[in-house]
């Protein structure tokens, strides 16, 4: 297989020179942009398979920078944040990045989400239009039906839907604001407390240890994410 590339976008040079060791010591490729402009010529001209972007840049938003983007490319968008600027991620998320990452992160937590990264391009490349497969879970969405192995797990119309949306997005941290809207069609803060409440009847009928859940992982403060099982 191919190395991947990897456009790290970040002004900082201590943060910057710690990704591309990382990068370098595990085998992927890199290219490295310090603005927000250099990081959209460098997105359009070599198509990277994956964008790890600082949200605080010298000359523009990070957000504006996904934004950018999103025009053209679905690629696979890491936002790296600082821990005041939690707002800011949830705004990256919600313009279609994929992930987030805050700093101070460990080498470990890097490669982490490279690798949950690296899944979700494998499941973008093989997705068809009408099952989806992810471990023992294989959703009929022409059938409107989901399964467990052979079980056919009896969802609410609101519980599909949920497991719907989380699935053709595995692999991405799904904002609980984007999954409200989406779901209900408004975000009400209501809304977000009816959504813990559906989350945790669903993972009771996914999850065969709902208190570590192997496929909807959750992220306090933010959303949900389905990762891709093996
Ligand atoms: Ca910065």
């Amino acid at each position: 297989m191919n190395r991947p590339l990897v456009l790290v976008v970040e002004d900082d040079k201590a943060v910057r020179n710690l990704i591309t060791t990382t990068l370098r010591a595990h085998d992927y490729r890199f290219l490295a942009a310090s603005t927000g402009e250099e990081a959209i010529l460098e997105a359009s001209s070599h198509n990277p398979e994956m964008i790890l972007l600082d949200l605080g840049l010298p000359d523009m938003d990070g957000v504006e920078v996904i934004e950018k983007i999103r025009t053209w490319s679905n690629m696979p968008i890491i936002v790296i944040s600082a821990r005041s600027e939690d707002n800011d991620k949830i705004s990256a998320l919600d313009a279609g990045a994929d992930d987030y990452l805050t700093k101070p992160f460990s080498v470990e937590e890097l490669l982490a989400r490279l690798r949950v990264t690296q899944r979700r391009l494998a499941v973008m490349q093989v997705a068809t239009d009408s099952v989806f497969i992810n471990g023992r879970l294989r959703i009929d969405y022409a059938a409107g039906c989901a399964y467990l192995g052979q079980d056919e797990l009896h969802l609410t119309p609101i519980e599909y839907k949920l497991l719907v949306l989380l699935a053709k997005n595995v692999g991405k941290v799904l904002t609980h604001q984007l999954i409200t809207q989406k779901v209900w069609g408004s975000s009400w803060e209501n809304d977000v407390a009816s959504l813990r409440v559906f989350m945790a009847t669903l993972r009771k009928k996914l999850e065969s240890a709902p208190d570590s859940p192997q496929y909807i992982q959750t992220h306090i403060g933010v959303g949900y994410r389905m990762m891709k099982v093996e």
